[in-house]
């Protein structure tokens, strides 16, 4: 009896169908589940002489054969994600499976990890303010079936309808979700059509036709004698004369565009000032990249504004010009509040998340352009080293960057032999690093743009179908 236990035949029993085999070709495997099996395992029923499994058969068979290919393979016509499942159950090593099928295998994966970036981009949003209510019409099912699987989304949700009523919420919810009611709505394309409307007053702030003179013409550029003053009044007076410093300094913009611009400051602050008092978690509120820019052009705008108006500081402080120089360079910043435009365009989102997610790509470039910039920089220094073309080796790195993104504004240019060859290589190499990391940027977009689609496409079924079975959690 014993001999007949030990012998080479194994009989399993996998999902109720019988499989034979020899010991010997279990343990082609060391150290896996059926390699290890003996009278003594959990699965052994003595009487019949046979191990039972509760698998699926037909993955089985593919599991069996790999002892036999001595290499796994995964069938296509099965999610390499549940044959990898089995394969973790049957403790088969993952690098057993065959270089044919990691494509198979990774490709999925890497599609599932996308696929969660895309939901988790989803949830975000949602987990984020979860000490609110979020329960928009419409979106609550699919956004919380999420939550729901691991536990906790229901007594969120729970909680959501909860504090429904309160006035804070509804006044959130007006204000960031555009989703939530048709007056959010309205007011969202209000919010983004002042946006716009700053914009455009913003570039046509400093143009000097819209702009009204305030000191200039009473300025008696003749009466000054330049040798008389010393040398830091005439460093001023030079500074003075700067076109521009005098455009801004010299003169008023209109009072109209004066009168918009506070209207906007305004209303962008008011905004700020609401959104943040009925924040449900400033702390998350202020981690956000978007309303940091919010704050910074709230400030620059008004601080613009201010010194607008007493432009006297102006004249006699060097300093603030340029600081109100910079305020205004900053309040620039007022374009990307049309990133707001994020919540309704989902692709616009999935935009900015692959940037987010190509980091690692984007510093790669930025590495080896570096290093290939001081390369080339050396090198032409040295070779144009008899000429007198690049007087230092910055502006041959200079030269070296506008070369390389095939900018070429040909200040700088090489005169010799060796220099025209260093020129035509520095080039071409420019493209290749340039071009490469940006192919897969591309990628990361078009995979979750891809996986976006679907999950949108999804939600949207969920939506419509009403009618279907919820598994019970
Ligand atoms: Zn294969």
């Amino acid at each position: 009896m014993a001999n007949q236990r030990l012998s080479d035949t194994v009989t399993l029993s996998v999902g109720s169908v019988l499989f034979k085999t020899t010991r010997s070709l279990l343990k082609t495997f060391d150290g896996t589940l059926l390699s290890n099996l003996d009278e003594l395992s959990t699965e052994f029923d003595a009487r019949e002489n046979v191990y039972y499994f509760d698998r699926d058969p037909e993955l089985f068979r593919h599991i069996l054969n790999s002892y036999r290919l001595k290499e796994v393979h995964i069938p296509r016509t099965v999610c390499p994600l549940v044959f990898k499942k089995e394969m973790e159950f049957w403790s088969i090593p993952i690098q057993m499976i065959a270089p044919c099928c990691w494509q198979y295998l990774y490709e999925s994966e890497n599609n599932l990890a996308d696929l969660n970036i895309v939901m988790n981009e989803d949830n975000d949003y949602k987990k984020k303010w979860s000490k609110h209510n979020h329960v928009i019409p419409g979106e609550k099912d699919v956004a919380t079936s999420a939550e729901m699987q691991d536990g906790t989304g229901q007594e969120i949700h729970k909680k959501g309808i909860e504090e429904n009523g309160s006035r804070r919420s509804k006044i959130w919810l007006f204000l960031e979700e555009p989703a939530s009611s048709t007056a959010a709505k309205v007011w969202y394309y209000f919010y983004i059509f002042v946006v716009l409307v700053s914009v455009v007053l913003y570039l046509i702030w400093l143009v000097p036709s819209v702009r009204v003179s305030r000191y200039l013409s009473t300025l008696d550029q003749d009466s000054i004698d330049v040798f008389s003053l010393n040398s830091t009044a005439y460093e001023d007076l030079q500074k003075t004369y700067n076109e521009k410093i005098m455009m801004a300094g010299g003169t008023d913009p209109h009072p109209v565009l004066l009168a918009v611009d506070v209207f906007c400051i305004v209303f962008f602050a008011f905004e700020l000032l609401l959104t943040v008092s009925v924040c449900p978690n400033k702390k998350a509120y202020f981690c956000d990249i978007y309303n940091l820019i919010k704050v910074i052009v709230c400030l620059c705008m008004t601080i613009t504004v201010v010194m607008e108006i007493n432009k006297d500081i102006l004249k006699e402080n060097n300093r603030v010009a340029h600081f109100m120089m910079a305020c205004r360079g900053l309040a620039s910043l007022r374009l990307l509040l049309i990133f707001r435009l994020r919540k309704i365009f989902n692709s616009l989102h999935i935009m900015l998340v692959a940037l987010k997610h190509s980091l690692k790509e984007l510093m790669l470039l930025l590495f080896t352009f570096l290093v290939l910039v001081v390369i080339y920089a050396c090198l032409i220094f040295s070779a144009e080293i008899e000429s007198d073309m690049f007087p230092n080796t910055q502006l041959t790195m200079w030269w070296a960057v506008i070369t390389m993104t095939t900018v070429g504004y040909g200040d700088f240019y090489p005169v010799s032999t060796f220099g025209y060859i260093l020129g035509v290589v520095c080039a071409i190499n420019g493209i290749i690093v340039l071009a490469l990391p940006i192919a897969a940027i591309a990628g990361v977009f078009s995979n979750l743009f891809s996986r976006n689609s679907e999950f949108q496409r999804h939600k949207k079924a969920v939506r419509d179908d009403k009618g279907v079975l919820t598994a019970k959690t």
